[in-house]
């Protein structure tokens, strides 16, 4: 209990339920992130939340939400783990923070061990050698991204000013994150502000022509890219892109053998390739990393979201020898001076480790094969809904993309799985479950079901409109 349990009722008016009360001071007070305000709470419920349990989330209301989408795909072992919870409360009554320039400690230096040690690998490759920390998710792509155009300054060329990216692809939400996106609704404002990348075609498979695999779709993508790459030969400092799943762009995918013929490109062309692994990392996608799949290792690897098991905000940047050997010199100058005041944070990294051990003592990874088939189980009779357009899963993520719509098939979705206790937040015309890695069986034959409830609340107010 806390002084707010106390105030809340205080607040409320004759007949209010305690979730009104908390509504209502929060829409007094709160700003929320990816939301146009003006839809709370009448168009779009807002759900004060009291605790988490595993996969649910239970509400002010005593309702239990299931957490179709792991919370921004951040909580991967599902909420308030107690493991988790435990390193985190020892941390703090130890070293809640310290500086990290000119200090260290021991959960940034163990973290770093244990994600060099896990990191992909690449035959014939030297392998990923230093952790430089973040914060948060952008944070992290940012420092890539500087990190490659700053080393080819180093090294005297300063031809090398532009960024490859792909289309349909997302690395979050700050100037030089959006100038590497390609989803408009998140862009299109800022454009003005936006150095200008240069986009290659998305290796998407649902954008295959007719008649072409997969991996043929990804070849032609690949060929694309060389062209790209050919046309701005001596221009490119590195190339960004999201490992096997476009996850905000509507969790498109892609054949792995793009990827390595993206790996053989950059290396042609002198180019940095960035992993952005922030979304699929972490068993994800049904490997620890998604570039295992492909069998390739990048020159920066960008961690966060799932990395500290949804518990506390890091990033984590994994650079090869060369890039940090590039920014040895006796020039300051030539140093990677960014910085953040919580950079490698020890609640943080405490998190990250107790995560890392769950990974191992429960076998995640080969729990969650078992899992994601049961996924593909219960999203089985999707494929055969006329207004379904395309089911297709990767691992522990399951997208069902509906026909397209004039209006907003996602927000009846949202609002209607809602009313059933569960919390999906569609991507457009994408439902999508990306649940934390502990879900059970009931839980999934619920999540179908409601699915099915979403999709027809969905195509109802079409007809009304
Ligand atoms: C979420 C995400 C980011 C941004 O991370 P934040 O912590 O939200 O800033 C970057 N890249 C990918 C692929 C993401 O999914």
């Amino acid at each position: 209990m806390n002084r707010f349990d106390h105030d809340a009722p205080m607040l409320a008016e004759p007949g209010d339920s305690l979730a009104d009360a908390w509504r209502r001071r929060d829409l007094d007070v709160l700003w929320h992130p990816c939301t146009q305000m003006r839809e709370h709470p009448h168009v779009l419920p807002l759900i004060p939340i009291a605790r988490g349990e595993r996969e649910w989330l239970v509400g002010m209301d005593g309702r239990r939400y299931l957490d179709a989408v792991s919370s921004w795909w951040t909580c991967i072992h599902g909420h308030a783990e107690p493991r988790i919870a435990e390193a985190i409360a020892t941390q703090a009554r130890t070293l809640e923070h310290v500086i990290l320039a000119g200090c260290s400690h021991a959960p940034a230096i163990e973290l770093a061990e244990r994600l060099l040690a896990i990191a992909p690998r690449e035959a014939g490759r030297a392998p990923l050698a230093k952790v430089f920390y973040a914060d948060n998710g952008s944070a992290g792509v940012e420092v890539a991204l500087k990190m490659a155009f700053h080393w080819h300054r180093n090294a005297g060329d300063m031809r090398r000013t532009r960024f490859v990216a792909l289309g349909n692809g997302y690395h979050g939400e700050t100037l030089g994150a959006l100038a590497v996106g390609d989803i408009p609704l998140y862009r299109r404002v800022y454009a003005p502000l936006l150095t200008e990348a240069l986009f290659a075609p998305s290796p998407d498979r649902f954008l295959a022509m007719p008649g072409e695999s997969p991996e043929q779709c990804a070849h032609r993508a690949a060929d694309a890219l060389a062209a790209l790459l050919d046309a701005h030969e001596g221009e490119v400092c590195a190339l960004i892109l999201e490992p096997l799943v476009q996850c905000a762009g509507g969790m498109r995918m892609h054949h792995p053998a793009y990827l390595k013929r993206v790996r053989a490109l950059c290396d042609a062309h002198g180019v940095f390739l960035i992993a952005d692994e922030i979304a699929v990392g972490f068993g994800r996608t049904g490997t620890m990393f998604a570039c295992e799949q492909a069998g390739i290792a990048p020159d920066l690897l960008c961690l966060s979201k799932g990395l500290t098991g949804g518990a506390m905000p890091l990033a984590a940047v994994l650079a090869t020898q060369i890039l940090y050997d590039g920014f040895l010199d006796d020039s300051r100058e030539r140093a990677f001076l960014h910085s953040h005041s919580y950079t490698g944070n020890p609640l943080a990294c405490a998190a990250a480790l107790a995560s890392l051990r769950i990974f191992e003592s429960d076998d995640v990874i080969a729990r969650n094969r078992a899992t994601a088939g049961a996924m593909a189980r219960h999203a089985a009779p999707f494929h055969d809904d006329q207004r379904v357009r395309d089911v297709r899963q990767m691992g522990m993520i399951l997208a069902i993309e509906l026909a397209p719509a004039a209006g907003r098939r996602g927000l009846p979705a949202y609002r209607a799985a809602i009313a059933h206790g569960v919390l999906l937040r569609p991507l457009g015309d994408v439902l999508y479950w990306l649940p934390p890695y502990c879900i059970g069986d009931d839980a999934l034959a619920q999540l179908a079901d409601v699915t099915r409830l979403a999709i027809d609340a969905a195509f109802q107010e079409d007809v009304c409109a």
